[in-house]
């Protein structure tokens, strides 16, 4: 049976158009210039492209992954942000997940967007689907947390597991996928991967957000060896991190065979990136797309993390173009990307072999 070729965007501007807090990192704006770049460089217009309108995920859908009292919460907080203190559920004004309005309502359509992204990859009429407003890996059952308020990566896992398929979810954004973890912890049904930068940050001395994501927290009971991490060091670099992704996310899906795999792609990762410390270029995310789409696997994708909005226009627009098998435009690409060398590059290679070998040896 030949694969589908072909890739659907998810957009619309009210997936883009929500404000956390003036000052706040993460700009759903920024998906404005993936999608205007892509536009200008006739993309959509491209064989196999399709751009998809997104839907309010339901309430029934969210309550698969969130409590009752938490939507609530979020729907009270989306009405009159400044009436009460939301705190017991995660949101503070000054904290790193403001309660606003219209947090209910625009998190109902980021969450729908990546329903509407699995819908159209298990019709099997493209390759993929890819809902950049989605990715919200951090959320958790009672609480928002690191600026997610519904976690739709773990609601898309969740769906596909409660229609008896199995599937692997590899998540690249720099932070541990710890939402998503948490959600399947004792479950064999779903596999989660995640590749991120772990431990105390040398230059500043405190812990990398969220903290979690040792390759020792590996999963409980019947999930015990489906939860896979592996805890880079800051600083990791496009050939350290190539080298981590190859050694470890093929083997471990291609063993697991998965009937869908789902991808969160935050591109925090980049070198450019304020808010980590991985040096990640655009040749290290191209590299891995193409993984994903040779893959035999039926395939969602989504976003995530991404703050250097320049480094997130382009590096999603390179992604999108491989999707669909376009050519890659080079000025989308970084021209110099930071690779270590010496002693540095020793440091690097000895610290990312170590969380290869801990990531692998504690799988099933
Ligand atoms: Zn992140």
């Amino acid at each position: 049976m030949s694969r589908p070729s072909g890739a659907a965007f998810v957009w619309d501007p009210t997936i883009a158009s929500h404000v956390y807090r003036d000052d706040h990192p993460l700009k759903p704006k920024r998906l404005v210039g993936v999608y205007e770049t892509l536009r200008e460089l006739g993309a959509f217009d491209a064989p196999g492209a399709k751009v998809l309108a997104p839907r309010a995920a339901t309430r029934h859908e969210i309550e698969r992954v969130h409590a009752r009292e938490y939507v609530d919460a979020v729907m009270r907080a989306s009405a009159s942000p400044n009436r009460d203190d939301y705190g017991q559920w995660g949101l503070s004004m000054y904290g790193d997940t403001p309660p606003f309005k219209g947090m209910h309502e625009a998190s109902l359509m980021t969450t729908g967007a990546s329903l509407v992204a699995m819908e159209e990859s298990l019709s099997g009429s493209v390759r993929v689907a890819v809902n950049y407003s989605g990715g919200l890996h951090h959320a958790m059952r009672r609480s928002a947390w690191g600026f997610c308020i519904y976690n739709d990566p773990a609601i898309v896992c969740a769906t596909l597991a409660d229609r008896g398929m199995r599937v692997a979810y590899v998540d690249i954004d720099a932070h541990h996928g710890d939402g998503v973890q948490k959600a399947f912890y004792e479950s064999d049904q779903v596999l989660t991967i995640s590749l991120h930068q772990y431990g105390v940050i040398p230059e500043l001395g405190r812990t990398f957000f969220p903290g979690t994501g040792n390759a020792d927290e590996r999963g409980r009971g019947k999930g015990a060896g489906y939860s896979i991490n592996v805890a880079l060091p800051a600083y990791t670099d496009d050939v350290a991190y190539i080298r981590a992704f190859d050694e470890v996310v093929p083997r471990l899906v291609d063993r697991f065979r998965p009937d869908v795999l789902v991808t969160q792609q935050g591109i925090d990762p980049h070198f450019t990136d304020p808010l980590t410390n991985l040096q990640l270029s655009t040749r290290a995310r191209e590299h891995i797309v193409r993984w994903f789409v040779e893959s035999p696997y039926t395939w969602v994708a989504m976003g995530g993390g991404g703050y250097a909005l320049d480094a997130v226009r382009r590096s999603w627009s390179i992604e999108y173009l491989v999707m669909l098998g376009a050519e890659i435009p080079q000025d989308l690409h970084d021209p110099d990307p930071p690779v270590w060398t010496g002693n540095e590059r020793r440091t690097i290679d000895t610290l990312t072999d170590r969380a290869i070998k801990e990531a692998v040896i504690a799988a099933w």
